[in-house]
């Protein structure tokens, strides 16, 4: 599964990169990006990194 942000949803609360740090980072903007779409399967648990997301917006495909 690869996980996508959605910037116009992301608020940059910095919860991804909390759980995820080396799948999502913040951005220059500030908002969160994705810099290892592999990480998911690298003992991150991206599912939970969606679930915590307040925004919905992280996906994963
Ligand atoms: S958890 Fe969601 S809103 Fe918070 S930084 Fe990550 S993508 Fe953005």
């Amino acid at each position: 599964m690869k996980p996508a942000v959605d910037k116009d949803k992301c608020t940059g609360c910095g919860t991804c990169m909390a759980l995820c740090p080396k799948v999502f980072e913040f951005d220059d903007d500030g908002k969160s990006r994705v810099i290892d779409e592999s990480g998911c399967a690298k003992g991150c648990d991206c599912q939970q990194a969606v679930d915590s997301c307040p925004t919905q917006a992280i996906s994963l495909k």
